[in-house]
């Protein structure tokens, strides 16, 4: 079997020759990049399988090199999962509302990020949201758009047009955390005149009518929700 290509940008040596050394024991050919602008040469030519990013670089930053990843049609797909210091919190919320598939806050043992990487490699490369199939299950629960149809465990759940965009959503992208912002331009749409609150009054109700099962909706503190991989 063909090793899976892991390009890692980190501008400080000792953490790249950490995370390279545990990731290349784990079986993965790692592409290791100093900072942004060598990175994202390496992403065009290189086409590796995922990226890890270091939020704090010299010269173009992470963030900014998340968001020429994920806009350009070509690298869109290969997942990135951040890699950031607890002071930069509001950057993980910009890094996943632009496509950012995931992160681990510094510091992190390194076992962690290896199993991080093992579960956003098994997602395979990112899917657009708006391809999502119309019918979704995940564990006990199955959404089905076209007929406006919400079951858990095949016991009907009747919910409201946005809790159910919103769900639609979440178990779209199981495991993936999606900042409020983000959620709310995907469910309810960009020119809502809301707050990044209302986000939360949705969660709160679906939640209710999940009943037994609403742990399946998880809150990311100072970050968004997410659908738990496994579902309900
Ligand atoms: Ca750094």
């Amino acid at each position: 079997m063909a090793k899976t290509k892991i390009l890692v940008i980190e501008d400080e040596p000792d953490l790249l020759e950490v995370i390279q050394y545990n990731l290349e024991r784990d079986g993965h050919k790692v592409i290791a990049c100093r900072n942004g602008e060598q990175g994202l040469s390496r992403i065009r030519t290189d086409n590796p399988d995922l990226v890890i990013l270091d939020l704090m670089l010299p010269g173009i930053d992470g963030v900014e090199v998340c968001r020429r990843v994920k806009g350009d049609p070509v690298t869109r797909g290969i997942p990135v999962i951040m890699v950031t210091a607890k002071a930069e919190e509001s950057d993980i919320v910009l890094g996943l509302g632009l496509g950012a598939d995931d992160y681990i806050g510094k510091p992190f043992r390194p076992r962690e990020l290896v199993a991080r990487v093992q579960v956003v490699l098994r997602r395979g490369p990112v899917r657009e949201a708006t391809n999502s199939p119309e019918r979704v299950v995940r564990g006990a629960l199955s959404i089905d758009l076209l007929r406006h149809e919400v079951r858990v465990e095949d016991v009907p759940v009747t919910l409201t047009p946005t809790e159910m965009r919103l769900l639609h959503f979440l178990a779209s992208h199981p495991g993936r955390v999606f900042p409020r912002a983000h959620l709310l331009s995907r469910v309810i749409g960009e020119n809502a005149v809301v707050t990044d609150r209302n986000i939360d009054v949705h969660v709160r109700a679906l939640r209710q009518k999940l009943g037994d099962h609403s742990q399946c909706i998880e809150t990311v503190r100072g970050v968004g929700y997410r659908l738990r991989e496994d579902g309900p």
